[in-house]
């Protein structure tokens, strides 16, 4: 039988190989790649043309205008003087595995088929959950992302809570978090069609005081639909961590799931000198941490822990005729489907698993501690300079700075100019209303010649 040509080794696909090899090895050993910027969809088509013809127009030509112009279109998260939202830092070990993922060609649903793959994963999955604290029994899985984490821990939330009184089915839902949440926390609640209620801080954080009079304040049908309480572990706007421990007894009393979304602040947990703050997070029912925020994995991976798996299991176990064979004696075993929303899933903790396998945790650990110093040098940098002006202290990694007599537009138009002259990518971003700027951390090969460069060019 004649092979589809599509799928038949020729030689074109062996020089595509060498070609693609060649430039992924080039682009993971530069560590200060091209800051690309954006372009507008017709000037792309203009350099570009059609790429999707009936004849194809083959990987030569195609690869050559990703390289020479689509990929300039694109912003290196990697890259060291990428300091805005939450930047990432994959490690060559994980870039590396991420290839090796997709050629593996392993489906993650379940173990029958994945389970090498599977225990690949877990293994990494044991070490996430040993930092957090939680019991014994915990367990997680690997998610797309934090929003992916928060949704599927959320619905298992909110399963747990209907399955405990019929009544719940007829009602909807209530969340309770707090007005530092990350906005996937609202979306996710869109999706799930619950209501959510931003309790607003006097201080910096939620404590479990302000959560408790919130509580109080909900009117007697509010306080029955109410059935999870979402804390930060490290806001993504200030590296803010909420008073876990508090709020942690007072959802235990309340009896209300508690949630602690650490999608960026996760990696902190593996830091010593700030694992404190994060006391009261074995509490948790769930968590979200981001391995492809603070834990040097590439997109995508979430990680959504569970203190009661079964919970979860619960609310997300997908029955279908066809997947019985997967459930079947003789393919017992860990399946990831079962505990978050996707059901098809790549084996996306593989790539963190390789790394920390090549690594080790200490590697680990040094890593994010230098995010967390190279925060802190930026500080003293900022202090140093009569121009500038440190709005708090920093949090984690991330630090937020005045450039004294600044208006909206001037920070605007410092972000556009340091951008387009391909010299850093740093956003402004809001504070109590005022516009300021923002360093995050999370690349360890940032340098302190880096960020005089950046304060420099706010003179
Ligand atoms: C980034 C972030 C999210 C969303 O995670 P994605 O991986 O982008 O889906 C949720 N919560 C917090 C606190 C975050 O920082």
């Amino acid at each position: 039988m004649e092979k589809n040509k599509m799928h038949s080794i020729d030689m074109e696909l062996v020089e595509m190989t060498l070609d693609v090899m060649k430039y992924t090895i080039d682009r993971i050993s530069n560590i200060t790649p091209e800051l690309g910027a954006p372009k507008k969809e017709e000037e792309l088509f203009e350099m570009v043309g059609e790429t999707i013809t009936p004849q194809g127009i083959g990987g030569e030509t195609a690869f050559k205008l990703f390289k020479d112009v689509l990929v300039k279109a694109t912003v290196p998260i990697d890259h060291p003087r990428h300091l805005a939202f939450v930047p990432a830092a994959p490690t060559r070990a994980a870039i590396m595995f991420d290839l090796v993922t997709s050629a593996s060609s392993i489906h993650g649903a379940y173990w029958m088929e994945g389970a090498g793959g599977i225990f690949c994963e877990n293994q990494a999955m044991k070490w996430l959950v040993s930092l957090t604290g939680l019991p014994k029994d915990a367990f997680g899985v690997f998610t797309s992302g934090g929003t992916a984490a928060n949704l599927s821990a959320l619905v298992a939330a909110r399963e747990d809570w209907r399955s405990k009184d019929e009544k719940h089915k007829a009602v909807k839902g209530l969340l309770l978090t707090s007005d530092g949440a990350h906005s996937s926390i609202q979306a996710m609640a869109k999706v799930m069609d619950a209501d959510l209620e931003m309790v607003s801080c006097i201080g910096e954080n939620l404590t479990g005081t302000e959560l408790k009079s919130a509580i109080e304040n909900l009117s007697a049908e509010d306080r029955k639909r109410l059935f999870a309480v979402v804390a930060t572990g490290g806001t993504t706007n200030a590296g803010i961590i909420d008073e876990l421990d508090t709020i942690a007894e007072v959802c235990e009393h309340e009896k209300l799931w508690f949630h602690v979304d650490c999608a960026y602040g996760g990696g902190a947990l593996a830091a010593p000198s700030v694992r404190e703050l994060f006391n009261g997070i074995e509490k948790a029912d769930s968590i979200t941490i981001d391995p492809h925020k603070w834990l040097f994995s590439p997109y995508d991976c979430g990680a959504v822990l569970y203190k009661n798996m079964e919970l979860a299991k619960n609310a997300h176990s997908q029955k279908g005729s066809y997947l019985e064979i997967f459930k079947d004696e003789g393919a017992h075993g860990f399946n990831p489907a079962d505990y978050q929303i996707q059901l098809t899933r790549r084996i996306r903790g593989m790539p963190l698993w390789f790394s920390l396998a090549m690594h080790g945790t200490e590697k680990y650990r040094d890593s994010i501690e230098r995010g967390i110093e190279l925060a802190q040098i930026a500080s003293k940098k900022i202090q140093g300079r009569d121009y500038l002006e440190l709005v708090r202290p920093a949090s984690l990694s991330v630090v937020l700075y005045r450039r004294i007599g600044w208006t909206p537009n001037q920070y605007r138009d410092w972000t556009y100019k340091n951008h387009r002259e391909g010299i850093a990518l740093v956003t402004p971003t809001k504070w109590k209303d005022e516009t300021i700027s923002r360093f995050c951390f999370i690349n360890p090969d940032t340098t302190e010649a880096d960020i005089d460069l950046i304060l420099d060019t706010m003179k």
